[in-house]
């Protein structure tokens, strides 16, 4: 079988011919806009008889590949001395160092193209053009050569046969990994309940390019069930890459695990995991230049090499990439996208495919594969999106910067001058409000003043001098950038949200209703498959999420038999805000008799620290029988572990822990069989309320009339549920769960309650103790 293959001269030539250092590139919003700007603007400039946007293709067939290369040239003259081929670039590098600078990258495009053309106009002879216009100045520089085609022929033979070693190298792997994956069968004896139906349902939405949201139960293994079609769908190309998305580490572990799974059953496939830049990164204290890290110091003289050596396996995990890139002298970050870009699956956190920061460019720009996205805990994804399309500035580090460049910028120093005065005054506004202050117009001379800072800002930055306040100023120049990104996109969704605390304020551009550009992410994908145990309502996520009207919606129901588990619904207590006071005696002798019932492990969500310290305060001195352990804030992973680790099979002891619903033990933690006995609710979990809970409230009811349900109902169950999946984690658990709420029995919430949730509602004194009694002397526990 011979691999058929496309690519732009511009990777083939930037593939072979990359050199020197890892530059960091200083681009401000609108240039990507403004570079297309620029080309066109020098397109139309031209004389008569100048033809812009010239494609060409050219064939090359080996033994084992067919390989088509193909591109458009920017413009090509007709002259009496002969054709010149032109590639214009847009730059915001100094124009009196462009005279002096020779980009291999850029001379190796226009020459191929220039091969290209001769061939096809049977030209013995032409020159080629290299026309650089600077962003900001709108200079020009032109430069030409003038090559006979033997001397393209022979530049081009070079490059080609260069490419050629990797590119038979990368179609030997994909013959190997289309072999392997044909082979491949489901890697465990059977399917668990529920798992082939959502598999069946992955593979379908893929093969059709369509969406996909599945709801089904925790437990089933819905990673497998999600990345096994996929793979299976590659060797057909309808997932030229898979990017499996989690917000979580666990999530990605899990799916490391799945890819294991099916190597051992004789997968091959290159899989990477992406490691955020500030985890992975050698020298955090420096710049990413070569001024500064010796890791991008001649970071693409050694990329090639370093990734050949990488190839010849087949996991890029963490620790594959630091060995590698140590080795090379390589920054592992820079290393780690590259490599992405020649794996079959990578697994990455949400922001990589839609947050417009970070989002993977050299694929979603440039390449135009057919990628599949696999989002788990899709339930996350609402506010995820939020936090992605909203920006925030703060005042202090405008000062803080300001003072150091005074003496050496005094242009930049003068306008963070204007930009600190614009933010006194909104700091005042906010104080004479109460500390917030919510405005509905964009801040439009905010605005222009940023943009004025970040164009001088780059230009400074361009030049990589080395100055103690340069970090900070970079920091600062990202943190603008980003703000004026997302200005340039507000329209109704978005609200200005001003907080002062002291003597500092922050400015957020609130994103209120993330769906239209999470509609423009899906964009970038053939397939999606939205996968969690807490999809409900379905349309709330589908909304949020950006999905088209006609997606796909599988629930699966649970497979776990229904008598596991014993659900009951303390409906005579109210948690309302101002009832707690009142009732919290009640909660606390409901906890106290659900734990009571038999010896073993529990957790108890509570929606607040503060409801939380309320109950613990009266269980605590009644609670000598059992063992407490209470979550505090800003918990570290490393405390996190020590309690989960309590929560050991085995116990003399009840353990009873306390914690808040949507944190770090809200989901995402895996406590199997007796390692959880119950779970407590309290409340239905809603978000605080809080400004910007209030503004989505304010926008979904006048745009859906849902606006309590947006804001607060609907993530609020996605909490409980999250909460009460701890408790099941597959066919052999048993246990309880215990809802404390009135709401949980009314129809607005059990309309939401997935199929399988027929809770008991508690009557009578000793009521807890009657039906658990019945339970576990039933499940022989
Ligand atoms: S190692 Fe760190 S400082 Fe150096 S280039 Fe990479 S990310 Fe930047």
């Amino acid at each position: 079988v011979k691999l058929q293959q496309r690519i732009a001269v511009r990777t083939l030539v930037e593939t072979v011919l990359r050199a020197g250092d890892l530059e960091m590139v200083f681009m401000n919003p609108a240039r990507p806009l403004e570079g297309i700007r620029i080309h066109q603007k020098i397109q139309q400039s031209r004389p008569a008889g100048y033809q812009a946007e010239v494609s060409v293709n050219h064939e090359v067939k080996t033994e084992k590949i067919d390989l088509v290369i193909g591109g458009r040239i920017d413009g090509v003259f007709t002259t009496d001395d002969g054709a010149i081929v032109e590639e214009i670039k847009s730059t915001t590098r100094d124009p009196a160092a462009l005279e002096a600078w020779d980009n291999p990258v850029h001379w190796g495009q226009v020459k191929v193209y220039a091969y290209f053309y001769a061939l096809a106009h049977d030209l013995g002879a032409l020159t080629t053009q290299l026309t650089y216009c600077h962003v900001d100045s709108g200079e020009i520089i032109e430069k030409q050569e003038h090559f006979l085609r033997t001397e393209l022929a022979e530049f081009f033979d070079d490059v080609l046969n260069r490419y050629m070693q990797w590119a038979e190298t990368v179609g030997d792997w994909m013959l190997a990994r289309d072999f392997s994956i044909r082979e491949l069968e489901f890697p465990f004896e059977s399917y668990r309940p529920g798992q082939r139906q959502m598999a069946v349902a992955v593979y379908r939405a893929i093969r059709d390019g369509e969406q996909l949201m599945t709801e089904a139960a925790t437990g089933i293994g819905k990673t497998m069930a999600a990345l096994f079609p996929a793979i299976k769908a590659q060797p057909d190309g309808w997932a030229g890459k898979i990017f499996y998305l989690s917000a979580r580490t666990t999530g990605k572990a899990a799916a490391e695990q799945a890819i294991g799974e099916l190597r051992r059953k004789g997968l091959k496939l290159k899989s990477i995991t992406l490691t955020a830049k500030d985890k992975i990164c050698f020298c955090p204290e420096a710049a990413c230049t070569a001024a500064e890290c010796e890791f991008a110091q001649g970071f693409y003289d050694r990329i090639n090499a370093a990734l050949g050596d990488i190839f010849q396996h087949d996991l890029f995990d963490r620790d594959a990439i630091e060995h590698t890139a140590e080795a090379h002298r390589i920054c592992p970050f820079e290393f780690s996208l590259e490599l992405s870009l020649w794996s079959d699956c990578i697994v990455c956190d949400y922001n990589y495919a839609f947050d417009p920061r970070v989002y993977l460019r050299r694929f979603f720009v440039e390449a135009n594969e057919d990628y599949v996205f696999l989002v788990d805990e899709a339930h996350n994804l609402p506010d995820r999106a939020r936090d992605m399309f909203s920006a925030r500035i703060t005042k202090q580090p405008f000062l803080d910067v300001r003072r150091q460049l005074k003496d050496e910028l005094p242009n930049l120093y003068s306008l963070l001058g204007r930009i600190n005065t614009r933010l006194v005054k909104a700091r005042n506004t906010c104080r004479e409000n109460g500390g917030e202050w919510v405005e509905k117009e964009p801040p439009n001379g905010l605005y222009a003043l940023l943009r004025k800072f970040l164009q001088g800002a780059e230009k400074w930055l361009a030049q990589n001098v080395k100055t103690p306040f340069r970090q900070d100023l970079l920091d600062l120049y990202f943190e603008g950038n980003n703000f004026v990104r997302v200005f340039d996109q507000f329209n109704d969704t978005y609200a200005v949200c001003h907080e002062t605390d002291h003597k500092d304020l922050s400015v957020k551009l609130f994103c209120m209703d993330p769906s239209l550009q999470m509609r423009e992410a899906l964009t970038r994908c053939r397939s999606a498959v939205f996968f969690s145990a807490t999809l409900r309502p379905p349309n709330y996520y589908q909304k949020l999420s950006g999905c088209s009207d006609d997606m796909r919606h599988v629930v699966i129901p649970s497979p776990f038999p229904r008598d596991n588990l014993s659900l009951l619904l303390a409906n005579g207590i109210s948690t309302l805000y101002n009832r707690r006071n009142d009732t919290k005696v009640a909660v606390a002798r409901a906890i106290l008799e659900l734990v009571r019932q038999k010896q073993g492990n529990y957790l108890i969500f509570f929606p607040s620290y503060a409801y939380m310290a309320m109950v613990y305060e009266l269980v605590e001195p009644n609670a000598t029988d059992v063992d407490l352990r209470c979550q505090i804030p800003d918990m570290p992973e490393s405390e996190r572990d020590r309690f989960l680790s309590e929560f050991t099979v085995g116990r003399q002891d009840t353990l009873v822990g306390f914690v808040v619903m949507g944190g770090i033990f809200g989901e995402g933690i895996d406590l199997t069989g007796d390692r959880l006995t119950g779970a407590a609710i309290v409340g239905v979990g809603l978000p605080g309320i809080c400004s910007e809970r209030e503004l989505i409230r304010e926008y979904f009811d006048e745009s859906l009339n849902a606006g309590f349900d947006y804001a607060y109902r609907f993530p609020g169950l996605a909490r409980v549920f999250q909460a009460a999946g701890r408790v099941i984690r597959s066919e052999h658990d048993r246990g309880v769960v215990l809802l404390i709420d009135e709401r949980f029995g009314t129809y607005r919430y059990r309309q939401l309650f997935p199929p399988h949730w027929q809770p008991i509602t508690l009557r009578g004194e000793r009521a807890v103790e009657r039906n658990l009694h019945k339970f576990w002397m039933n499940v022989g526990k």
